[in-house]
């Protein structure tokens, strides 16, 4: 799929229809694909973390979740077709599980939210096979592995939050011949309606991060990475706009030489 680098992040340019038709193929082909969901957040902690700058460079594909990636694109000169959120695919991907009959797995978040968050799946998929979910909180690593191998599931919801999830999947893609595996954050909790999405308006207004920092105050110290992240995209603009002045200039020097 045709990407476009923002800020030293590959993302995949799509929109949510055509990734999903992707994913769902690539399943049926019985490919072997990571899928990382990256916010502002994420595009951060890559620029300050090498090693993990190079896992999110060995993803099949990187969606930009998060207005703040939309607007960096735009202004960049690159833009993405659409925002693509964790949340979104999640739902998406137990639809088309419906029809397909996909071997869905969920790995993450509390015991009791995983729980919930399935019963939720169930109802609102009642055709979705869930053949195994398992709290994000484990240390047998070996178990969780030999769990996946045992279901062979086709999709897998790993919520373990980011850098865990990446780090995660990373570390035992090799384990495995097949399935998506895709790092869905705190996906779950608002499953399981332990954490509430903003509702559409303030979704529509792009102001979801403040009313998860209301929901969730303890969250601001994480959420500072937004206003470095606009600032390092601001660099980034001008940087490239300087660019653009030196590559006109230089050609416009060269055209007039020609024309002496
Ligand atoms: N979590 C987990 N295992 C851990 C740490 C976190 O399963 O060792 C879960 C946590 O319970 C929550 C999710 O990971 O469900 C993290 O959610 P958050 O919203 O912080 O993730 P983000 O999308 O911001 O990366």
């Amino acid at each position: 799929m045709i990407t476009e680098t923002i800020l030293d992040v590959q993302f995949t340019n799509t929109t949510m229809n055509e990734l999903v038709d992707y994913l769902t193929l690539r399943i049926d082909e019985m490919k072997r694909t990571f899928v990382v969901t990256a916010n502002p957040e994420i595009v951060m902690y890559a620029k300050q973390d090498t090693a993990f700058r190079d896992i999110i460079k060995r993803a099949d594909v990187v969606t930009p979740d998060g207005i703040g990636i939309i607007i960096a694109g735009k202004l960049l000169k690159m833009p993405l077709k659409e925002r693509v959120t964790g949340y979104d695919l999640l739902h998406r991907l137990l639809s088309a599980s419906e029809k397909k009959d996909y071997r869905i797995y969920f790995l993450g978040a509390s015991a009791e939210t995983i729980e919930k968050a399935v019963e939720k799946a169930r109802t609102l998929y009642p055709k979705a096979q869930i053949v195994g979910y398992h709290d994000g909180y484990f240390s047998d690593e070996e178990a969780i592995v030999s769990d996946l191998q045992r279901l062979v599931p086709d999709i897998i919801f790993v919520g373990l939050g980011s850098p865990k999830q990446e780090k995660w999947i990373n570390d035992h893609l090799s384990d495995f011949q097949q399935g998506l595996f895709i790092g869905v954050g705190g996906c779950f909790d608002v499953l399981a309606g332990t954490v509430k999405r903003a509702p559409i308006i303030w979704q529509k207004m792009n102001i979801e991060w403040l009313y998860r920092l209301i929901q969730e105050p303890s969250r601001w110290r994480r959420m500072m990475a937004l206003p470095a992240f606009l600032m390092m995209f601001s660099k980034s603009v001008i940087e490239s706009n300087e660019l653009l002045r030196i590559k006109k200039r230089i050609k416009d020097r060269a055209q007039n030489r020609c024309t002496a």
